[in-house]
């Protein structure tokens, strides 16, 4: 008898490249590198993967939505390979226990459809209701869970709700399908900076009250701090730094995550990376590097860091990409006794 998976997503040595000028005369670009990572399905929580555009957070988040194909590696959701989905009836299961929410909600909704009728249709595509009635009632409940109305939002068009009201209308209209896990990417950088706490509170309460799992891609570590259990921090499609929020956010490990956590005004909650932490262009030099992707922006660069790819090390609590961990390591081997 096949075993039921205790894991709810597992991603096993994840490998995007994508082939900028054409494939056979143009870069290769590995967005995402090697990444692997699990959640459980016995408990909920919210998991941020943090970085700069480019970072590959992105193209993770539309490999697990099944919208990119990964070039190498594995994700399993509930043991079952999301390439290897192509039934409809799998499909539709999938979509519906894996919801989206995107960065803007203005582009979710056509300017010219009363958002309404979006949840209604949500209600009816997974034959979660069949009479008007049931509809109304699923489509209620999922209002009440974000803190809006039926009354408030019906017969409205998108630019007749303000930028919170919709992206909340967004996450109850993901929610109405009752799914284990929501994948939000940067759901509130296009929101009011003054609503923008509201919405990442009500993942928070979807987690504790309706059991639900986020994965939160953010550039924004003061949000990701708020409300995450775990945090992965990304760079040229490498997980540099990866565990428990408050090991990371508060003792980190990787020079990276350091500097990046020097620019973040904290506490407060709409502090954002500084201009020359933005980077002004994406830099496909560090891409295709051959070493450490951080090598020319490091303090602690090393002769080895030029051309060596770092190892993931298990450190303090939490997985680190970096070879200042690695050869401490090395070393410590190196003088345990019997070592020669
Ligand atoms: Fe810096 Fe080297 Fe660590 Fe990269 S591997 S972050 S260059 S010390």
């Amino acid at each position: 008898m096949r075993k039921l998976s205790r894991k709810l997503l597992e991603v096993k040595s994840v490998v995007k490249i994508f082939h900028i000028g054409g494939r056979f005369l143009g870069t290769k670009l590995k967005a995402v590198n090697n990444v692997s990572f699990d959640i459980d399905s016995e408990k909920s929580e919210i998991l941020t993967f943090a970085g700069e555009t480019g970072s590959g957070k992105t193209t993770l988040a539309r490999m697990i939505l099944g919208l990119e194909q990964p070039t190498s590696g594995e994700i399993t959701y509930k043991g079952k390979n999301v390439s290897h989905i192509q039934k409809r009836e799998e499909l539709l299961e999938y979509m519906k226990e894996v919801q989206p929410i995107f960065q803007n909600p203005f582009e979710t909704f056509n300017p010219l459809r009363k958002v309404d009728s979006y949840l209604f249709e949500t209600a009816g595509n997974y034959n979660l209701a069949k009479t008007k009635g049931e509809k109304a009632k699923l489509v209620e409940e999922a209002l009440k869970s974000v803190g809006l109305t039926l009354n408030e939002v019906q017969g409205r068009y998108p630019n007749e709700l303000s930028g919170g009201q919709l992206q909340r209308t967004s996450v109850a209209r993901a929610l109405i399908t009752r799914p284990s896990l929501l994948i939000a990417d940067e759901p509130v950088s296009m929101v009011d900076a003054s609503l923008r706490m509201s919405i990442v509170n009500l993942f928070s309460d979807l987690k504790e009250e309706y059991n639900v799992t986020v994965l939160y891609i953010t550039h924004d570590l003061a949000t990701a701090y708020y409300i995450s259990d775990r945090i992965a921090i990304m760079l040229r499609g490498d997980v540099v730094e990866f565990g428990n929020i408050d090991k990371v956010m508060l003792s980190p490990l990787h020079p990276y995550t350091q500097i990046l956590l020097k620019s973040v005004p904290q506490p407060d909650p709409e502090g954002t990376w500084k201009e020359d932490i933005k980077l002004s262009s994406l830099e496909v030099k560090e891409f295709s590097r051959l070493g450490c992707k951080f090598y020319e922006r490091c303090p602690s660069a090393m002769k080895i860091c030029e051309e060596v790819e770092p190892l993931s090390v298990f450190r303090d609590g939490r997985e680190v990409k970096c070879h200042l961990y690695s050869e401490e390591l090395k070393k410590e081997e190196e003088t345990l006794p019997g070592s020669f």
